[in-house]
């Protein structure tokens, strides 16, 4: 995985003018078709930024998050989009007819594996000591570590830097008016939100109206791979007891799903000190070159109109690729050309649902709120 993620990114990063400085973090989404099959990268983000809280968009137009697993999902999605375009226009594809509630569903036997070269910012790689083991015993069951107090509390990513930080409970609140007159912009930490994808899917809740449920088969770390802290982090956390209360809770199709993990046996960290830059690439199955965008604008280098030209990732593009899907079916004419994005994320209720049950869980579990950007920003 780790070799087919980076041949990948060295042939992709090869398009592109931009050069990363420092030691770079990147992630691929691999697809399999079966067991035995080595893959193919359908999806890939690089990058370690996120934006100012000055950047926000209220027409959907930045990204704001890029660091490279979150990108890598987003470029991923849009990979699924394609893929339900070809499945509907009776093409070739991924998914089937037959998932719940009429839904379509992945094929039997295809699997996705998510590689990301370092472990996720957060509670899955804090607590990871950083010197170098070999590691050679990989548990296909998970044996989490909760050994003191702030294991499993939620975090989130600071504004100008690359570290993470717990959350107060009355910051779990963002406003528009509050960013905007300089209160710090909060973003969930990578851990949290791979957490959450292992709960509700990785396909996001637009997707959710077409689809059922997507989770990854396995995720493969390059470096500051620690089994006990990691399946804390990305999954085990919300069932701390091993009660399976979490799980019981929640509604077919979705699971807690418990990903295989583990981590390349020989990998070259690099002692790299030099200090990484802005850049950030994204790039899925489909597209015929990777994008460049600056994580701190969360949008392309170039500019339109006088402000940086929108990623082709952003909220409002993926909103245009969910109307045109919705053009493309007679199933969801409940769904409307003018509702907001917001409205057609909140009519996934299923999705809603569960993703409120997790928040709830983590929240009576004592590991922290979740915070949420200010709900203005998608109502476009
Ligand atoms: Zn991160
Ligand atoms: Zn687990």
């Amino acid at each position: 995985m780790a070799a087919l993620s980076h041949r990948t990114f060295i042939e992709k990063s090869n398009m592109v003018q931009e050069k990363f400085a420092g030691r770079k973090v990147i992630a691929c989404m691999i697809m399999k078709r079966a067991e035995s099959d080595e893959g193919v990268v359908v999806a890939l983000g690089a990058g370690n930024r996120c934006i100012t809280g000055q950047r926000l968009s209220m027409e959907g137009k930045v990204v704001n998050d890029s660091h490279a697993e979150i990108v890598c999902r987003r470029a991923f999605i849009s990979y699924l989009y394609k893929e339900l375009e070809n499945h509907i226009a009776g093409k070739q594809s991924i998914f089937q007819n037959g998932g719940s509630n009429g839904k379509f569903s992945v094929k039997e036997g295809v699997s996705f594996h998510l590689y990301i070269s370092t472990a996720p910012c957060g509670d899955g790689a804090l607590f990871t000591p950083r010197q170098d083991e070999k590691i050679s015993d990989f548990p296909k069951k998970h044996s989490p570590v909760f050994s003191s107090k702030v294991h499993g509390i939620t975090r989130s990513k600071i504004e100008n830097g690359e570290g993470t930080i717990p959350i107060e409970k009355e910051e779990a609140v963002q406003t528009f008016d509050g960013i905007l007159r300089g209160q710090r912009l909060r973003t969930m930490s990578c851990s949290d939100k791979i957490c959450r994808w292992n709960v509700v899917g990785v396909q996001g809740a637009l997707l959710s109206h077409f689809m059922d449920p997507v989770y990854l088969g396995s995720l493969t770390l390059g470096y500051l791979y620690d089994h006990g802290h990691l399946c804390r982090a990305i999954c085990c956390r919300l069932d701390k007891n091993s009660t399976g209360d979490f799980e019981g809770k929640l509604a077919e199709p979705f699971r807690l799903n418990h990903p295989w993990i583990g981590r390349v046996t020989q990998y070259e960290a690099g002692r790299e000190t030099e200090k990484t830059n802005n850049i950030s690439i994204n790039w899925s199955f489909y597209d015929t070159t990777p994008e460049v965008t600056d994580g701190r604008t969360g949008a392309q280098m170039s500019r339109t109109g006088g402000i940086p030209t929108p990623s082709r990732l952003c909220k409002y593009e993926m909103l245009n690729r969910f109307r045109s899907l919705i053009g493309k079916t007679n199933q969801h004419k409940h769904l409307s050309e003018d509702q907001s994005y917001r409205e057609l994320k909140d009519s996934a209720l299923e999705f809603q649902n569960t993703k409120q049950l997790m928040m709830e869980t983590l929240r009576t579990m004592n590991y922290g709120p979740w915070v949420k950007k200010p709900r203005e920003q998608d109502m476009f």
